[in-house]
């Protein structure tokens, strides 16, 4: 006799419910328990408008840009609590847009023209030139819950998440973030077809598609800035406006982790995360920096 398993329902989140900044105050467009499995269908960080080369991105309306799908409200999660959400899958489209724009990003400066490449995606690859193609790495740049004050527009990363643009993030790792406001409000976009750390012209492979996510709410553990955990490492994720303090944060979060879970005093940690954790910079090119401070799991099994 053959048991079927029972389909575990998906809410679909359309890309329609869209957000341009994070916020307590924003209406829940969807309310899920805990445990729940959803699909986000969610717009590149153009909202879609770049639809050809020669059109580049003259016409575009700058107000629509770095779009998020959400928030989903998430029956449990108290201020205090934290946040799980393991990324079961990201799909993307065929195309995406790469661009190079004037006083944008570390090159910027001396971008005198607005380019804009339409990247075809096939068999894995992102096709920059008949010659030259990248691996696709389908990552999330935006994704975070409420924020504790004032709204944060999507494009800007902070303790809440949102543009944290780290290419880490991809399908089968898990975030963990701080709740903020009643049922936490996750909301997500921007997802990129491969970036490199840094992004350091301001787009990734910028391209829409979906992703899908189980949320969890974890009692009686509370954390100050987004965790991030793959299959070998932890990583404590910090933004501020000068990247070497969220290097520090992010070096920080981490020490105060392994005293904890492993019972080290303050200068044992620290000399261990100096042999063996690694500082890596998320981006440096939005609004706030952000950085990773990784640690492989054969030292630090688990952090939850
Ligand atoms: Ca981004």
């Amino acid at each position: 006799m053959i048991i079927q398993k029972e389909l575990i329902h998906v809410l679909k989140i359309s890309k329609e419910n869209k957000i341009y900044q994070m916020c307590k105050e924003n209406p829940a467009v969807a309310v899920v328990e805990s445990g729940a499995v959803i699909a986000f269908e969610t717009s590149d960080a153009f909202n879609d408008q770049v639809i050809s080369e020669e059109q580049g991105i003259a016409k575009l309306d700058w107000d629509q840009v770095n779009p998020a799908t959400g928030p989903v409200y998430v029956e449990g999660a108290k201020v205090g609590d934290v946040l799980k959400v393991q990324i079961q899958a990201i799909n993307i489209a065929d195309t995406g847009v790469l661009a190079a724009i004037p006083d944008a990003g570390l090159l910027g400066d001396q971008v005198t023209e607005p380019e804009v490449k339409i990247l075809n995606i096939t068999d894995g690859y992102v096709h920059f030139n008949s010659e030259i193609k990248v691996p696709v790495n389908p990552m999330i740049g935006v994704i975070g819950v409420a924020p504790a004050g004032e709204g944060i527009p999507c494009g800007a990363p902070d303790s809440h998440g949102g543009n944290m643009d780290n290419k880490k993030i991809v399908a089968g790792t898990t975030l963990y973030f701080p709740v903020f406001t009643e049922g936490a409000m996750l909301a997500m976009g921007d997802l990129h077809a491969a970036m490199g750390d840094g992004e350091i012209m301001v787009t990734g492979v910028e391209i829409a598609g979906s992703v899908k996510v189980q949320v969890d709410v974890l009692k009686g553990r509370s954390i100050a800035h987004p965790i991030l955990e793959t299959n070998s490492h932890y990583y404590t994720i910090a933004s501020h406006k000068d990247l070497l303090e969220a290097v520090k944060i992010s070096t920080a979060e981490m020490q105060k982790i392994v005293m904890e879970k492993l019972g080290l005093s303050f200068n044992e940690a620290g000399m261990l995360l100096s042999m063996a954790g690694d500082a890596e910079i998320a981006q440096v090119v939005d609004p706030l920096l952000t950085a990773r401070f990784g640690l492989s799991k054969d030292i630090l099994p688990e952090i939850f």
